[in-house]
């Protein structure tokens, strides 16, 4: 194997799961490249506010930490390759890695891909993205100050959202499909609280409105069928999350949602594959279960090349 291009270790995605696995493999002596097609930090980087990470106690902003798990793996010798993922051979030995900056070669892979935003799946939904049309309103919802929004989704993400959104927007109104929010308890009570969000239930989403910006939504109340224009600057779309598994599908065992099916020792239906972080099949997708998953996945990594 060229050296150059093959590693004991790679990890697929450089979120805080990806990162950590870098951290603890490059600590246990592994060779280890991280391939990530962005900045460090995975969804982390959509956040202006983490709270909920131990060790922060005024909290941390997400692109910071996850500049601080890249650079806490590289300390050790991990390596990243900036560059998107294209396909992958995990069956074989070693498993190959193309990316368009080339092919790499691992005697182990954790996939650690994490997850996407889900989108409506509207007309004109995708040529309307960053023209009025969102998915993070941490990220962008400062370029809505003193506008009209509208976030749609009814769980805590979109709560997140519409509160944030309520801060720096005039008006937010807030379109969920069903008669009541899934968001818990305290979020719904901060939204009662909120004076410029404007509860749409029981609403869809029909149609885009746009000349060169989007300009509106139609929805349709789901009791009535009555459609209404909302005149808007923009619109975060926020119902969930879609696992980033596209490359794996004919290699991996998947859930129907498209989940990597793997316990919690992290271990895949292939031997020398691992899978870290959200995009794994488990109930609770946060930063901590991500690093705890990419510590896992590194350790039975090891433990599958020494047993190699
Ligand atoms: C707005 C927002 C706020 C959040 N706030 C919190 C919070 O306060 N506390 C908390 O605990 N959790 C929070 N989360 C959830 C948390 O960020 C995730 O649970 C965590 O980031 C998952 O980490 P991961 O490493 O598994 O995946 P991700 O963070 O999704 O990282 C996966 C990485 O893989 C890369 N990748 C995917 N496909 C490819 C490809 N083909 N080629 C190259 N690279 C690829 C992606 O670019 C991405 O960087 C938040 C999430 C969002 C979106």
């Amino acid at each position: 194997m060229d050296r150059s291009t093959s590693y004991d270790l790679i990890v697929l995605g450089g979120g805080p799961a990806g990162y950590t696995a870098a951290l603890y493999a490059a600590r246990a002596g592994l060779s280890v490249l991280v391939i990530e097609q962005f900045s460090a930090g995975g969804q982390m980087t959509q956040t202006a506010m983490i709270e909920n990470y131990p060790g922060f106690d005024e909290g941390v902003d997400g692109y910071s930490l996850g500049e601080k798990m890249q650079k806490g793996a590289e300390r050790f010798g991990a390596k990243t390759l900036r560059a998107q993922i294209l396909s992958v051979q995990l069956a074989c030995d070693p498993k190959v890695i193309r990316t368009d900056e080339g092919e790499y070669l691992a005697k182990t892979v954790i996939v650690a891909t994490g997850a996407g935003h889900r989108h409506l799946g509207l007309l004109h939904e995708e040529e309307l993205v960053g023209k009025g049309v969102g998915y993070c309103a941490a990220c962008d919802g400062m370029f809505y100050r003193g506008k009209r929004v509208a976030v749609v989704g009814g769980g805590n993400s979109a709560a997140a959202d519409a509160l944030l959104l309520s801060r720096i927007c005039d008006t937010v109104y807030l379109i969920h499909r069903r008669d009541t929010l899934r968001a818990g308890k305290t979020e719904r009570e901060a939204l009662k609280k909120a004076d410029n969000i404007v509860w749409k239930l029981n609403s869809t989403v029909e149609a885009f409105q746009f000349e060169e910006q989007l300009t509106g939504i139609t929805i349709k109340n789901k009791d009535t069928g009555d459609t209404e224009t909302l005149s808007l600057d923009g619109v975060f779309i926020s119902i969930g999350r879609e696992p980033q598994t596209k490359l794996f599908q004919d290699q991996l065992a998947l859930s129907e949602e498209g989940y990597i099916l793997a316990g919690e020792d992290t271990k895949t239906n292939l031997p020398g594959v691992f899978s870290a972080g959200d995009v794994r099949e488990k109930p609770f997708r946060q930063i901590v279960t991500a690093v705890s998953d990419g510590a896992v996945a590194a350790y039975y990594a090891e433990q599958y090349l020494t047993e190699e």
